[in-house]
């Protein structure tokens, strides 16, 4: 799953060269997109996401010494795990299998509502990021993926270099992802570009909202802070490490029971599957993009399919690409 942040989509035309037809699926990937100066803008997009990525960071360190002593109030623990649950899914069920991938046809008001809560995770605006996402499938694990774990190569200090760049570094690269290349579908929405439009708002609102619970439920200005710092902040991280480490942890770790492209190393790794809402089924993902359920095997975990099962037993999501025995098996390695 890909993710960005704060960088808006842009106009240019494809970015980079066009891979490299020897790679050979060892060698570091040829340099790209950091030879351009850059602009005031793109400086100052830079020093957002950089504060967006740090901040909750320093806030779980203020978390944890702040916990040293006091306790954390169970309201904002329930608090958390919604706000967690509810974006999560906007950016699993909505963002990634809904719109980056079309497994499934939503009424207007569902599409819209689940690219809302998607914004809301603070992984950057939602037409950004599914133009991020379909490069990513575009050019797995070889040159021209925005973010894999291969692109320093595969020697012990590639491999290491690759996973932290793979996980947050490309965020601060100056790679610009053409919307216009990767997801004219969504240009052309005249919702999704209202949504695309009020991300800076949506940020605001995923921090006021357990701002004002928590000054509504605690009473005081201290507990507004901690609903915000645990329901926010800390909410807010989670979720960015959970999601980058399908980006780098389920192209590195894990099994390949199913074949993928040439050079595509995506795993499945079962410790992510809750927390990613069954995302971390990364291999199967590979192998069958617009399939709406990633935990094909039994035992495998999947909320996110279960969502979609359940909208589409409301009748507000139809057309839905559910896996087939024939198909699944087509793909085993
Ligand atoms: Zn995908
Ligand atoms: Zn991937």
């Amino acid at each position: 799953m890909s993710l960005h942040i704060l960088r808006s989509p842009s106009a240019v035309p494809p970015e980079g060269a066009p891979p490299s037809p020897e790679y050979d699926g060892r060698a570091a990937f040829p340099r790209e997109g950091t030879a351009a100066e850059r602009t005031g803008s793109e400086r100052l997009s830079l020093a957002i996401t950089a504060l967006i990525v740090f901040l909750p960071f320093l806030a779980l360190g203020l978390a944890v010494w702040l916990l040293w002593g006091s306790l954390i109030h169970p309201v904002d623990v329930l608090l958390a795990a919604v706000l967690y649950t509810v974006t999560g899914l906007g950016v699993t069920v909505g963002f990634h299998r809904g719109l980056t991938h079309g497994s499934y046809r939503a009424v207007r008001q569902l599409r819209t509502a689940l690219a809302v809560a998607g914004s809301m995770s603070f992984q950057g605006d939602v037409i950004g990021w599914v133009a991020i996402h379909r490069r990513h499938h575009a050019f797995t694990d070889r040159p021209g993926d925005p973010h894999s774990p291969y692109r320093y190569g595969t020697s012990v200090c590639g491999q290491l270099r690759g996973l932290v760049d793979a996980h947050v570094g490309w965020l601060f690269r100056n790679d610009p992802t053409s919307a216009a290349r990767y997801a004219p579908d969504l240009l052309a929405d005249r919702d999704i570009r209202a949504v695309s439009r009020a991300f800076p708002a949506l940020c605001v609102l995923t921090l006021a909202l357990p701002f004002a619970a928590g000054r509504l439920i605690g009473g005081s200005w201290v507990s507004a802070l901690t609903t915000l710092l645990w329901a926010g902040l800390v909410r807010i991280a989670l979720l960015h490490h959970v999601t980058w480490s399908v980006n780098s942890l389920c192209h590195v770790i894990g099994e390949r029971p199913f074949r993928t492209r040439r050079h595509d190393r995506a795993t499945n790794l079962w410790p992510l599957a809750l927390l990613s809402f069954g995302e971390s089924w990364h291999n199967l993902h590979h192998a069958d993009p617009t399939c709406a359920r990633h935990g094909v095997d039994r035992g495998q975990l999947d909320p996110s399919a279960a969502v979609i099962r359940f909208f589409e037993r409301l009748g507000w999501v139809r057309d839905v690409r559910w896996p087939t025995p024939d198909r699944i098996d087509a793909r085993r390695a």
